[in-house]
């Protein structure tokens, strides 16, 4: 059989682009691994349980308050006013959005990509079967590189796909404890302190009976298990049973281009898209299977190889905006604990809680009112230049 397109991995992004040309009508094949646990905070906004219709029962936890942690331990509590902050169990919610997208007329196919070849009958995804441990063929116009960070068909297939920047990540999920001083099972922690990640930040993010606590560094020789345990020691869960302990890379920028110029293109953390300052990258790998899928069938129609590039334009004319600001809250904010400190100072003005969990629930840089813009720009100001004190609010 001759696939329109065959998509390589079934997470979040490569399960979307699936479920999108199968429901378009076309002849889709998805390979995925399969057997391993995605390591992640899980921590979706709203927007992304709407535009791709996930069900209740996926999401474990409902978050209505975001506390910011400074390196002196001053606590900012941001209340999420007007919905909440999704948790998912990536166990469940990968396995779920590749069910959805077989249910829909996607081939499942369970195995490791080795390869893409090439000759006169086609292009073919070459995977070994999970069961049968063979080498299998797939022939195809089109492939969908979706296969994550440090992908194989990133690097094999697309310019610069193998020099993309990345922080790594490292959690632990632990048996959530009963609601404490300090643990709060409806509330995120995010901890912005140099002595648990000198680049990054630290998290508590509740999950229901479980929780995920975790770091993210870029920097060689950070010990990410030793932050994490200190992280938990503050945070009260040093003695919670420990279910899991996993890491993995974070990318930290889109890639310039997401296709081959001739019959591949890349999705979701394969193209680098993850948010800068959060490392969120669920919805943003969701959309981008969304733009890939919508790329491959404008090429299938036309026979353009040229309409793969729909892909990032359509990612950033969407979202270039918001990555553009959380890239230079990141560069000013993230490099000292002065900075963090006077970070998690500018938490405190309810102009800028609203813009940025805006920002995070809708996925808009929204337009507030002109003068809470100034007000947000000259306490920006402020504080990059040292002229308020670090705490000043
Ligand atoms: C510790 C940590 C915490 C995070 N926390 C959050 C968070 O709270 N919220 C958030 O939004 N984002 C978070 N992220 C980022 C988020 O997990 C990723 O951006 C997102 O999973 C990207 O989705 P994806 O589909 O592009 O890639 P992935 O989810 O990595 O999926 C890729 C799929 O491809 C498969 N695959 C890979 N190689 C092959 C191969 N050779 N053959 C076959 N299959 C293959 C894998 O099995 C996997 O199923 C976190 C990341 C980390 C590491």
């Amino acid at each position: 059989m001759m696939y329109d397109v065959v998509v390589v991995g079934g997470g979040p992004s490569g399960a979307t682009a699936a479920e999108d040309l199968a429901r378009s009508g076309h002849k889709v094949a998805m390979i995925d691994r399969d057997g391993r646990i995605k390591p992640c905070g899980g921590a979706v906004p709203p927007r992304l349980i709407d535009d791709f219709f996930i069900p209740d029962e996926q999401v474990v936890a409902k978050i209505n308050t975001a506390r910011m942690i400074s390196p002196t331990q001053r606590a900012v509590d941001i209340p999420i006013e007007n919905g909440f902050v999704g948790m998912v169990d990536r166990e469940h919610f990968d396995e779920f959005l590749r069910k959805r997208a077989a249910s829909a007329g996607a081939h499942r196919h369970t195995g490791t990509f080795l390869r893409i070849e090439r000759d006169g009958d086609g292009t073919h995804v070459v995977y070994r079967d999970k069961i049968s441990r063979n080498e299998m063929r797939m022939t195809t116009k089109l492939v969908i590189g979706a296969d994550g960070a440090r992908s194989d068909v990133g690097r094999a297939e697309v310019p610069g796909g193998d020099k993309i920047p990345y922080v790594i990540a490292y959690h632990e999920i632990i048996k959530a404890p009963a609601p404490t001083e300090h643990y709060d099972p409806m509330r995120c922690d995010v901890i912005y302190d140099g002595a648990i990640s000198p680049d990054f930040y630290g998290w508590v993010f509740p999950h229901g009976h479980s929780a995920s606590v975790g770091m993210g560094t870029g920097i060689d020789g950070v010990d990410l298990k030793k932050a994490t345990a200190d992280l938990r020691a503050a945070s009260g869960l040093a003695e919670c049973e420990t279910i899991r302990k996993e890491g993995a890379p974070i990318p930290l920028k889109p890639l310039d281009k997401w296709d081959n110029g001739v019959d591949v293109v890349l999705a979701g953390d394969a193209a680098g898209v993850v948010a800068p300052s959060s490392g969120e990258g669920i919805y943003y790998a969701m959309v981008g299977g969304r733009v890939a899928a919508t790329a491959a069938s404008a090429c299938l129609a036309s026979g353009r190889a040229k309409d793969l590039q729909l892909a990032r334009k359509l990612f950033m004319k969407e979202h270039k905006g918001v990555f553009k600001v959380l890239g230079a809250m990141q560069n000013a904010y993230y490099r000292s604990d002065e900075r963090r400190e006077r970070f998690v100072s500018l938490c405190h003005d309810v102009d800028v809680q609203k813009l940025t969990f805006e920002a995070y629930m809708n996925k808009k840089l929204v337009a507030a009112r002109p003068l809470a813009h100034l007000k947000i720009g000259i306490k920006n100001v402020a504080h990059l230049m040292g002229i308020v004190s670090p705490t000043r609010t």
